[in-house]
């Protein structure tokens, strides 16, 4: 076990000398471990003090169900909010921070046309604070972290992370460090930099700054999103799923494509539609979105795992211009292989090329242009189409979980220019166009 791990778990209790908090804003009861089921309070703690699993929190689901309604959820805030009955903590001021969340849904005819199929919808995440899915995650960490008394928020990133913690932080007043790997791209230091973080470009890879970060965890009383506070950042990302139910006239979507870095986002919506089901609020009882997961091909273990029909997943050393999802040693990929079998889905990896097109593919139909990431899910979607794994009339959600704005570089060499001078047969030349008046 990486020392790290032990000094965590001696760690315990930083920025929550008190306890558990036991208010009535919130309906989760206690986290709990992964793998050996014991329980513990809800304080900042990520790995079980017993056998070092990942911990969870777990919530009171009769209490929930008393609580919401379809009508209690459109009487909420316009953000991420309106499901705090489903979340482990909540702001007494709702529009306090950034508002994350109520990202649109829409139909993608001509996508869906390209492809064969009649009822594509696309997630578009990237139209959050800071133009990825990374803000609810980081909306419902700092918010927990508040409430367990912390005032300085942290993160290891390789970018979209960084960015949504330094401009969340601001937001609420905290101080914040943001770690990244000294390499990382200008335009993402820059745009971490400007809401004045401290930014530590640390000499190492991602693997490097996420060890130094779970080092400086176990004896600092700062709130690190995704390490002494992960088990409450991950919950954000479930109310993917309770937006596209309500989005879609709180009905579940018959399959979804979905990006696979750590597996967590993945495994939440797919946790998200259980309870939509388990408290009421959707009423098809039995019926489950089928789930695919979506890897590149460059950084893709747990794909790799599935393929092989194994249970673990092997780390890999990552290359791959998605670079948002490139984690070579996922924390919920075997999470991620349940999920895919129990869902009737699967895990597919596309290639650098498929990823490019995919981002074009999109664009071109649709109008949105995503980062790698999105080009990923796309690239999936377009796979699974051409392999005729999706029935024509099936409903499928696109999750875009980020902006194209943010990795230019992977399609720059594409764009195509047509440089002329500034005269009309100098434009007329370029098109191949004949004049009309001689
Ligand atoms: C972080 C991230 C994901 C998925 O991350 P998980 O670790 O699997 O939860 C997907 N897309 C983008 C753009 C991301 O930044
Ligand atoms: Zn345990």
């Amino acid at each position: 076990m990486p020392i790290a791990f032990r000094l965590r778990a001696e760690g315990f209790f930083y920025g929550d000398s008190e306890g558990s908090v036991k208010d009535d804003r919130t309906t989760a009861t206690a986290l709990r471990c992964k793998e050996c089921g014991r329980t513990g309070e809800l304080t900042a703690a990520y790995v079980c003090d017993f056998c070092f699993g990942p911990l969870e929190v777990v919530y009171d689901m009769e209490r929930i169900a008393a609580r919401v309604s379809r009508e209690s959820i459109a009487a909420g805030p316009p953000s991420l909010w309106r499901y705090r009955d489903f979340l482990p903590c909540a702001p007494d001021d709702p529009t306090a921070g950034l508002p994350t969340g109520m990202t649109p849904l829409l139909r993608a005819p001509r996508l869906g046309e390209a492809l064969g199929l009649k009822d594509v919808w696309i997630k578009n995440d990237a139209a959050n604070p800071t133009h990825s899915f990374k803000d609810r995650v980081v909306s419902v960490a700092l918010q927990k972290a508040k409430e367990l008394g912390f005032t300085t928020a942290a993160c290891a990133s390789t970018g979209n992370l960084a960015n949504s913690v330094a401009a969340h932080a601001s937001a609420h007043g905290l101080d914040s460090y943001v770690f990244v790997p000294a390499d990382l791209e200008e335009q993402k230091i820059v745009a971490t930099a400007v809401y004045g973080t401290t930014l530590l470009a640390v000499g190492g890879t991602y693997d490097d700054v996420n060890r130094l970060c779970m080092e400086l965890a176990s004896d600092r009383p700062w709130a690190f999103v995704n390490v002494n506070v992960r088990p409450y950042y991950s919950e954000g990302s479930k109310t993917l799923a309770y937006e596209v139910a309500e989005q879609l006239g709180w009905t579940l979507p018959d399959r979804c494509i979905v990006p696979i870095a750590s597996g967590s986002l993945y495994t939440k919506i797919r946790r998200g539609f259980d309870e939509l089901v388990e408290t009421g609020l959707v009423d098809e009882p039995g019926r489950r979105p089928i789930m695919n997961g979506a890897q590149a091909a460059g950084c893709g273990p747990v794909a790799a795992a599935y393929e092989a029909g194994l249970d673990f997943v092997a780390p890999v050393h990552p290359t791959t211009i998605a670079k948002s999802l490139a984690i070579g040693n996922p924390a919920d990929g075997v999470f991620a292989l349940e999920a895919a079998h129990t869902t009737g889905g699967g895990i597919d990896a596309v290639s650098e090329e498929e990823i490019v097109e995919g981002i074009e593919l999109l664009a071109k139909t649709t109008g949105i242009f995503t980062e790698t990431a999105g080009g990923v899910t796309t690239a999936v979607l377009t796979k699974l189409a051409r392999r005729g794994d999706i029935d024509p009339g099936e409903r499928v959600v696109v999750y875009i979980t980020g902006d194209g704005l943010k990795t230019l570089d992977a399609v720059a060499s594409r764009v195509e220019r047509h440089p002329i001078e500034p005269t009309v047969s100098s434009f007329e030349d370029a098109i191949g166009e004949s004049r009309l008046i001689a």
